[in-house]
C-alpha cells in the first residue's frame, strides 16, 4: 500500500542521487547557515533554526525534510504523535479496518466461488492491535527518518509569543526562524452540550480508532466521507448501524450521479439511513445510549415533525465536519489572517498575511487530503530553499477516493460545476452502470456506476467520477490523463484492458 512515509531504506539509492542533485542545486543559491544557534536578543534565550515548523504531520514533515535535504537547519515542533492525523486517526488506520470489512464482504461470496469456509469468526480485538502495533511502528519509522535529516524534534505545543521577531514558544522555551510554518492540521468537530444535550456521550473519528470491541449497534451521524466510510465499516463487520443525515443525500459535495448512488449503495448494505433528521438530545440508560432523533421532511408543507428514539447504542459517532487546529497558537498574535471558521488564508505560494509565515494543510481548510498537504510542503521548501520562484502547487484536479462500499473515485469538475462554468450548450456527459463481472456469479450484487463530463466541441474531459468495486485503484491513472488534458477522443482511441471494469470509460458513447 502506498502510505505516505517520506522515505524508506529501500528507496534509498534513488534518494542519495536526488540528494546530491539537490545538494549541487542548493549549492547555487547558498544562501543558507547549516545550523541552528541561540542568542539573547529576544528577552531569553531564543533557539534560531532556517525553518520551525508547527505541527508533525503530512504537510509539516515533508516540508521539513525536503527544506532539510536542500540544506536548510530545521525543527519540527509536535504537540502528540509524529506523523499526525493521516498516520495516528486518519487515512492509514482507516484503510486497514476497511480493508478488514472488504474481507467481510468478500466472505459472501466464498460459496458462490466454491469455497466453504464453515464457521467465520471475525476478532475485533486482534484486528486493532495489529493495526496499532503498524501505526506506532509508522510513528517510529517517521522519528527515525527525522533523525536521519538531523531534523530537531521539539516536543510539545506551540504558541506564538509577542516578541517583535516571529517568535516560538514550547513549554517556556523560545524558537524562531526567518521561515515559519504552520502545519497543525485540524480536529473533528464537535457539539457542545447546549446545542445538544448529551452531545459528549458519543465519540469522534479519533474515538474510532480507540474502539476496543466491535459495537453491536452504532449511530454516526454526518454526510460527509468520513460518516460514510465509518459507517459502512461498522455495518460490513456486523455492527447494526443507523446512518443520521441532514437532508436526503450523503457526500453532497459530489457529483449528483455518485451522491444519489452512494445513498442507495448505504442502504443496499444494510445501513439504516434516517433522512432529513437531526439528533435532539443523547441520554444514558442502563442498556446503552438512547439517541432522540427529530425529522422533518421539508416536501411536507405541515411543518410536522416526528420524533423517534433508537435504543441500546453503545456507539454514537459524530461526524459532522472538522476544524482547523489554530486553538491556542496565538496567531492573533501575529496577525494573520483567518477565515470565519478560523482556517489560515494563504495566498497561491502558501504565504500568509504576515511575510515569513507560511501555512500548508488541513489548516488552510482546502481539499483536506494528505498528498495535498505533502505536495503544498515540498512545493514551499523547494521555494524557500532552493530559490524556485514558482514552485506552488497546482490545487486543481485533485483526484479523490472515498473508501465506502463499493468504493469512489473522482477527479475534476462535477456534472453541475462544468454547466455552471461553461454553460450546458458546452457540456457533454457520457454515463453507464452495469454489474461488475465479478459479480456474474455470485449472490451477492453491487453495481458500478461511471461518468464522464466533457466540455468544449473538443470534449475536454474535465470530470470523471465512479462508485464500483476496484474504482479506489481505478482513479490515479485516469487522474494523470486528465490533468494532461485528455479528450474524449483520447479516451476513445486508447485500447480496452478486458475484462475489466475500467475498460467502460474508453468505450462509452
Ligand atoms: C478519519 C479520517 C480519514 C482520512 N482519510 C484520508 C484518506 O483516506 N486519504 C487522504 O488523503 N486523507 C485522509 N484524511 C485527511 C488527512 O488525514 C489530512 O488531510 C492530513 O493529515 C492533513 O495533514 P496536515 O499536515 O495538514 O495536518 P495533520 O496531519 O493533522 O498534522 C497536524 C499536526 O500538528 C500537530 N499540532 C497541532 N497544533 C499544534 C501546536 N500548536 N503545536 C504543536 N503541534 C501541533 C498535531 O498534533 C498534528 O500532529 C483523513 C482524515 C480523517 C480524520
Amino acid at each position: 500500500m502506498a502510505i505516505l512515509i517520506q522515505l524508506t531504506w529501500t528507496q534509498a539509492p534513488c534518494w542519495f542521487v536526488r540528494r546530491k542533485q539537490l545538494f549541487s542545486s542548493f549549492r547555487r543559491h547558498a544562501v543558507l547557515r547549516r545550523s541552528m544557534a541561540s542568542d539573547s536578543s529576544a528577552g531569553g534565550e531564543t533557539t534560531r533554526f532556517d525553518f520551525l515548523v508547527i505541527g508533525g504531520g503530512s504537510g509539516g514533515l515533508a516540508g521539513a525534510r525536503r527544506a532539510a535535504e536542500l540544506g536548510a537547519s530545521t525543527a519540527v515542533i509536535e504537540s502528540h504523535k509524529l506523523g499526525g492525523t493521516c498516520v495516528n486517526v486518519g487515512c492509514v488506520p482507516k484503510k486497514v479496518m476497511w480493508n478488514a470489512a472488504v474481507h467481510a464482504e468478500y466472505l459472501h461470496d466464498h460459496n458462490d466461488y466454491g469455497f466453504d469456509v464453515g464457521n467465520v469468526r471475525f476478532s475485533w480485538e486482534m484486528l486493532k492491535a495489529k493495526r496499532d502495533t503498524y501505526v506506532s511502528h509508522l510513528n517510529r519509522i517517521y522519528r527515525n527518518n527525522l533523525d536521519k535529516a538531523k531534523i530537531h524534534i521539539i516536543q510539545g505545543h506551540a504558541r506564538f509569543t509577542s516578541d517583535p521577531e516571529p517568535t516560538v514558544e514550547v513549554d517556556g522555551r523560545k524558537y524562531t526562524a526567518p521561515h515559519i510554518l504552520i502545519a497543525t492540521g485540524g480536529q473533528p468537530s464537535v457539539l457542545s452540550e447546549s446545542e445538544v444535550p448529551g452531545a459528549s456521550l458519543g465519540i469522534t473519528s479519533d474515538g474510532f480508532f480507540e474502539l476496543e470491541t466491535l459495537p453491536k449497534r452504532s449511530v454516526v451521524v454526518g454526510a460527509g466521507y468520513i460518516a460514510v466510510e465509518m459507517a459502512g465499516i461498522l455495518s460490513t463487520l456486523g455492527s447494526q448501524t443507523s446512518l443520521i443525515i441532514r437532508q436526503t443525500g450523503v457526500l453532497r459535495n459530489f457529483d449528483t450521479f455518485i451522491s444519489a448512488n452512494c445513498t442507495k449503495e448505504l442502504q443496499n448494505t444494510g445501513v439504516d439511513m434516517w433522512k432529513n433528521s437531526q439528533v435532539k438530545s443523547v441520554s444514558k440508560t442502563e442498556r446503552g445510549l438512547e439517541v432522540t432523533v427529530v425529522t422533518k421532511d421539508p416536501e411536507k408543507k405541515n411543518d410536522e415533525e416526528r420524533i423517534g428514539t433508537i435504543q441500546e447504542v453503545d456507539c454514537l459517532l459524530w461526524a459532522i465536519g472538522r476544524q482547523p487546529n489554530t486553538y491556542g497558537l496565538n496567531t492573533g498574535e501575529m496577525g494573520l489572517d483567518t477565515d470565519d471558521r478560523g482556517h489560515i488564508i494563504v495566498d497561491e505560494f502558501q504565504n500568509t498575511s504576515r511575510s515569513g509565515i507560511y501555512a500548508v494543510g488541513d489548516v488552510c481548510g482546502k481539499a483536506l487530503l494528505t498528498p495535498v498537504a505533502i505536495a503544498a510542503g515540498r512545493k514551499l521548501a523547494h521555494r524557500l530553499f532552493e530559490g524556485k520562484k514558482d514552485s506552488k502547487l497546482d490545487y486543481s484536479c485533485i483526484p479523490t477516493v472515498v473508501f465506502s462500499h463499493p468504493p469512489i473515485g473522482t477527479v475534476g469538475l462535477t456534472e453541475e460545476e462544468a454547466i455552471k462554468s461553461r454553460g450546458k450548450e458546452n457540456v457533454k456527459v457520457y454515463k453507464t452502470s452495469f454489474t461488475p463481472m465479478y459479480h456474474a456469479i455470485t449472490s451477492r450484487k453491487s453495481q458500478c456506476i461511471m461518468k464522464l463530463v466533457c466540455v468544449g466541441k473538443e470534449e475536454k474531459v474535465v470530470g470523471l467520477h465512479m462508485q464500483g468495486l476496484g474504482c479506489d485503484e481505478m482513479l490515479q491513472g485516469f487522474a494523470v490523463a486528465i490533468k494532461m488534458g485528455a479528450t474524449k477522443a483520447d479516451f476513445d482511441k486508447t485500447v480496452a484492458i478486458h475484462p475489466t471494469s475500467s475498460e467502460e470509460f474508453v468505450t462509452m458513447r
